[in-house]
């Protein structure tokens, strides 16, 4: 059976804009709305005779209530420009679109099938979410670095990610992981081990998904959805262990972010609607940053694409 296998290492570096300054586009939203607010009322009526005490008029509830959402829209800006400015970055990330009523229908990308994929009803292995919206979805590999400035960063700018988990990498610390999942980040799969699947035996593939969906039901009180194999490179056996243990999804990645720079899988080096966007969990010990500089370097680039990041779980 096929081996399929990802030159995740070989991408090109891609280039970032560097543009000093923080601005948004909701900006003009709260402009325009604030103006229309102006327009339908709220401004005061001029040369006209002052109301008796307790008679003055009430403005126009209509009115009275986009003002006040231009109001939260302003507020909810200026605390985003304020997080912006605390963690360093150089743009405000934008605001995602509301989830998609109907999800979109989730297929294995072209290529990246395995024999007996749609009759057998095996989980798609994909890396791009089908989408029209300019939304991005960030993933975070293993587990080896913990740094408890990244969750503050994370929920203070309300950034969406979603965390594959190792569990040799992991197990010395499950508490930082619980209080990932308690600010809402949803954690799955990526074996207790980080073996290469395709040369393992169907068994030994389904102890290392398997096994793993046990543990993490015990540990997170969820058995997950959603497993990445270790190097994004599995066969036909990977998803059937899988799909054994109730996985749905297999999302991998059509960009990897560094610390210091991006790989594309794609040779234009451009995002996409949709785009499953890959980092790790690393430390200083490993590359030459933090976790808090990562997400600088994935953060600036695709806020200066014009893209948001959006959650993948409200896809799917
Ligand atoms: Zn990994």
């Amino acid at each position: 059976m096929g081996l399929v296998g990802q030159n995740d290492k070989k991408g090109l570096r891609g280039s970032l804009c560097r543009r000093a300054g923080i601005h948004g586009g909701l900006a003009v939203l709260v402009a325009a709305l604030a103006a229309a607010a102006l327009a339908s009322g709220c401004a005061r009526p001029s040369a006209q005779v002052s109301p008796a005490p307790g008679q003055q008029r009430l403005q126009a509830p209509p009115a009275r209530s986009l003002d006040s959402y231009a109001d939260r829209l302003r507020t909810s800006y200026a605390q985003r420009t304020a997080a912006a400015r605390r963690w360093g970055l150089e743009r405000v990330p934008l605001t995602p679109p509301p989830p998609p009523a109907t999800k979109p229908k989730v297929t294995a990308r072209p290529g990246f099938e395995v024999e007996h994929q749609g009759d057998w009803d095996l989980p798609p292995v994909f890396t791009t979410v089908p989408t029209k919206d300019k939304v991005v979805f960030l993933t975070i590999d293993d587990g080896a670095e913990k740094d408890p400035a990244f969750l503050r960063m994370m929920s203070d700018l309300k950034i969406p990610y979603t965390a594959f988990l190792t569990n040799y990498l992991i197990e010395g610390d499950y508490d930082y992981f619980r209080r990932m999942q308690a600010s809402g980040v949803t954690l799955n799969n990526h074996t207790l081990r980080h073996l290469y699947l395709p040369g393992l035996s169907y068994e030994e593939q389904r102890r290392e998904i398997c096994d793993m969906q046990g543990i993490m039901r015990k540990e997170f009180g969820k058995r997950p959805r959603m497993f990445r194999p270790p190097y994004g490179n599995y066969n036909q056996d990977t998803l059937r262990a899988a799909k054994s243990c109730g996985i749905e999804y297999v999302p991998i990645w059509n960009e990897e972010v560094h610390v210091d720079h991006w790989e594309f899988r794609e040779d234009d080096q451009r995002l996409r609607p949709g785009d499953i966007v890959l980092t790790h969990f690393r430390g200083p010990g490993e590359w030459n940053g933090t976790m808090i500089d990562d997400m600088r370097q994935f953060l600036d680039h695709v806020t200066a694409k014009g893209f948001a990041v959006a959650r993948l779980e409200d896809y799917l």
